[in-house]
């Protein structure tokens, strides 16, 4: 096979899985055209129309930007059956039917083009049977798709084959969804609900039984099985409320359905709950009906009580002592559990061991090998770490015996006994079934190393599980610098790269001048400098903390110097010959976002949330972020033909006066922080590598810094203008007094000052500005009043 290339996919069926999928390949630049059943009524593509309306109010947001929903190709099967033959990739996301999806598949059969892999979106039904339907020059090309609902945000992508599937269609397809919808990919078996659904569901289930026999409420419940215990926040029951009651109960059907006790041992245990079987009866179905297994009423949360059938208070937390114990190093949280009197301690470890036991019993029909399950936990249900990484690091046999002994004594789900691989051969011996060379495939006996296709050649830091002892992107490379703030490393000796170490990687003194001595060092010894951090965000901002000693001490005149410096640092990398590329991810906010615009260049992931939100905290962005808002306003200015820059400005002006902050790294770029020629990747873990071939991409084609040019602005009419809008917001009561005089200094900086319109200015005389503003405002009561509360409670203070 040539290479494959996806120029457009179809994605067939346009309802909650299908609609959003076809958003998320809008957000990756793929054309999409989306397929639904042909409207009985009105115009033909009615349904799907309806969909992608939908799309657009949804929360979290499919889109990147809301505007985009246009670009999804509306089409049904009466009328534009044709376009199919143009796709070369199909996904089918229609109802979980059997029959309607084998139906459908012969519809389109003849219209697939001879190339064109078709691939299925099903939770449960069987992959190989779904292929029987196929013509046989279509199953080579035929396999499962699994994404995880919401598809934008949820890592994992599930692919299974059938006998017939051919590996190159498999290897092309897993190629195109991690680098081009930078999803995590996982082969799974074709068997029931394949690898995320099956354990995570039966673990689900396994939790509210459980919580039933120690007479836990929902509101302990997910407190002990949230944050604290590594999984996801919203715990067990919140959880079910906003994936939908009638969602879940239908997944446990499918479980129920197509499973039974001799296929898995712990069917008896697989039962709805009665709770969730009286709340789908009651139409109380969680968020999407504002009631589930628990109720907001107010500013209170109530909670659904089974033998009254009544919402009564809820908000009770579990003991504290567990919170604890569960911070506790692995093989002494597992014992303190345990062996815990108390009935919170003991359902805690009951369904941790319910989880060992489920996850090794089916480890060979479900999956290649203990990684795969890790991985589907982590990412398809937001789990810190699967069942096996957790085993194998409280002491792989330890476990096990605890484990076999509450089997044996009959406190588990099941009688089934561990299979023996977990206590003989290589896994005992060598404490745990994931080692350096690989992960543990019960069927051979093997440890196997994860795929090794081109494709992950684009992550120099994957993610991995413990026990593999991959490098560690902390310690990798060779170190040239390193102190409390900032590491100094690279990879290649090409390109230096530099990572912030500070917490939320804030941007204090010791940053600055690690960044400072990075570009020197760049432009002495490299092709360029990279700006890139190993974990989950960019920066959050200034740091505030570590400018109120200089503050107390010296008052505004030390902030004033300490302002100076961070602008100072930026000019020096806007106006770096060597090439410096911001590799953003997650958070840039204020300092952070400021960093970024004046790097060259930008490389930004798919989910990157850039603002200037200085205005939160009662200030103005003070380290060049109006200066940039105002020169590039009048550099967009120059591309049209207009005299006029205020059109050009408002845009930026409101984004920095109202804090706004891009929802991703698309919205990002229409609030003016990235810019066309900065680079979107939909994978995080393959930022690094793309922010270092641009690098070097820059100074292989002879990147100079840009000129040092005077430009216009907008002046005291602009000032004006803008004046007497915010005088409306204010007397409207939309923005208070204080949001009020910070807008109006914002707007005095934006627009060069009480100068004619269209004056020529410079950076540095803009810089000045923006520093004087800054000043005034720092010891202005109100925005002490906002810097403390965001300092002591996180949240922003409206005063
Ligand atoms: P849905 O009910 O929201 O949408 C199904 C769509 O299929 C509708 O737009 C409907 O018009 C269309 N449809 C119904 N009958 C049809 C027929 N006979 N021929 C053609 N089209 C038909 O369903 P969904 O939740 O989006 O699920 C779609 C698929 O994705 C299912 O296979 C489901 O198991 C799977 N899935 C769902 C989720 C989830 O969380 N909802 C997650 C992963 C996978």
């Amino acid at each position: 096979m040539s290479k494959f290339q996806v120029n457009k996919v179809a994605v067939l069926g346009a309802g909650v899985m299908g609609a959003q999928i076809a958003a998320h390949l809008v957000n990756v630049k793929v054309p999409v055209v989306l397929f639904d059943l042909p409207a009985k009524e009105g115009p033909k593509n009615g349904i799907v129309t309806k969909a992608v309306e939908g799309l657009k109010k949804l929360k979290p947001a499919p889109l990147g930007v809301v505007e985009d929903a246009a670009l999804i190709q509306q089409a049904n099967y009466e009328e534009h059956m044709d376009v199919l033959k143009e796709c070369d990739l199909i996904i089918e996301a229609i109802a979980e039917r059997m029959d309607w999806k084998l139906d459908l598949y012969k519809k389109i059969a003849p219209f697939v083009a001879p190339h064109a892999i078709v691939a299925s979106n099903t939770s449960g039904l069987s992959i190989t049977k779904l292929s029987e339907a196929l013509p046989e020059a279509i199953k080579p090309r035929f396999c499962g798709i699994h994404f995880f609902n919401p598809p934008r945000y949820m890592a994992l992508v599930e692919l299974i084959n059938t006998p017939t599937t051919e590996a190159r269609y498999l290897d092309a397809l897993e190629a195109f969804v991690t680098s081009g919808l930078g999803k995590g990919v996982v082969r799974a078996k074709d068997s029931p609900n394949f690898i995320a659904n099956r354990v995570g569901t039966a673990g689900m289930l396994a939790t509210m039984k459980e919580a039933q026999n120690f007479g836990l409420t929902f509101d302990v419940v997910d407190d002990l099985t949230g944050k604290k215990l590594g999984r996801a926040s919203s715990g067990t029951y919140r959880t079910a409320d906003v994936v939908g009651l009638d969602t879940l109960a239908h997944v446990m059907k499918t479980l129920q359905d197509t499973l039974s006790l001799e296929t898995d041992p712990f069917y008896g245990s697989f039962a709805t709950p009665e709770v969730l079987k009286t709340l789908v009866e009651l139409g109380n179905l969680g968020q999407k009906t504002k009631a589930g297994f628990f109720k907001k009423v107010g500013r209170d949360v109530l909670r659904f009580d089974l033998a009254s059938k009544e919402y009564v208070p809820a908000g009770q937390k579990a003991d504290e002592v567990y919170g604890r114990m569960l911070k506790k190093p692995a093989a002494e949280r597992l014992k303190l559990l345990r062996n815990s009197e108390g009935k919170e301690g003991q359902f805690l470890w009951a369904i941790l061991r319910n989880g060992f036991h489920y996850a090794a019993v089916h480890l060979a029909s479900i999956a290649d090998n203990a990684r795969d399950v890790d991985f589907c936990m982590r990412w398809g249900f937001g789990m810190k770490q699967g069942p096996f990484e957790l085993w194998q690091e409280a002491g792989w046999l330890e476990v096990a015996k605890m484990v076999q002994e509450d089997i044996d004594a009959g406190k588990a789900l099941c009688n089934t006994p561990l299979p023996k691989w977990v206590f003989e051969g290589p896994v005992a011996e060598r404490g745990g079934v994931h080692q350096q060379e690989g992960s543990f495939n019960p069927t051979t006996g093997q440890f196997v190393a994860p795929r090794n296709l081109p494709v992950y050649q684009r992550q120099h830091f994957p993610e991995t599980v413990l026990g593999s002892n991959a490098p560690k992107a902390e310690t990798a490379g060779t170190t040239v610098f390193e102190d409390e703030s900032i590491r100094l490393w690279t990879l290649d000796n090409d390109v230096l790269i530099a990572s912030i170490k500070t917490k939320m990687h804030a941007i204090g003194g010791g940053v600055i001048e690690g960044l400072l001595k990075a570009q020197a060092l760049a432009a002495e010894s490299y092709q360029g400098l990279v700006i890139w951090s190993p974990d989950e965000m960019f920066s959050a901002g200034a740091d505030l903390q570590s400018m109120m000693p200089a503050f107390m001490m010296g008052g505004a005149k030390a902030i004033e110097g300490a302002e100076a410096e961070l602008q100072k640092a930026m000019l020096q990398l806007r106006y770096s010959n060597v090439p410096v590329v911001s590799a953003i991810r997650g958070l840039a906010l204020g300092g952070g976002c400021e960093l970024a615009v004046y790097s060259s260049k930008r490389v930004a992931a798919m989910e990157s949330y850039i603002g200037l939100v200085e205005v939160g905290v009662g200030l103005v962005p003070g380290a060049g972020g109006l200066t940039y808002i105002a020169r590039g306003a009048a550099e967009n200015m120059a591309l049209s033909t207009s005299k006029d820059i205020l059109p050009f400005l408002t845009e930026g002006f409101t984004a920095a006066a109202m804090a706004k902050v891009g929802t991703s790294a698309l919205e990002s770029r229409k609030l003016g922080y990235l810019l066309d020629s900065d680079v979107i990747v939909p994978h995080k873990d393959e930022l690094l590598f793309v922010a270092i071939n641009e690098a070097k991409a820059m100074y292989a084609s002879g990147y100079r810094a840009p000129h040092k040019r005077s430009f216009p602005v907008a002046g005291r009419s602009g000032i004006a203008t803008i004046t007497a809008q915010l005088v409306n917001m204010r007397d409207g009561g939309f923005i208070s007094a204080h949001d009020f005089h910070i807008g109006k200094l914002i707007a005095e900086v934006v627009c060069g000052g009480q100068v004619e319109a269209g004056s020529m200015v410079t950076e540095e005389y803009l810089l000045a500005l923006e520093r004087k503003a800054f000043c005034s405002l720092i010891t202005h009561p109100k925005t002490q009043e906002r810097i403390m509360g965001m300092m002591s409670t996180g949240k922003p203070v409206r005063n």
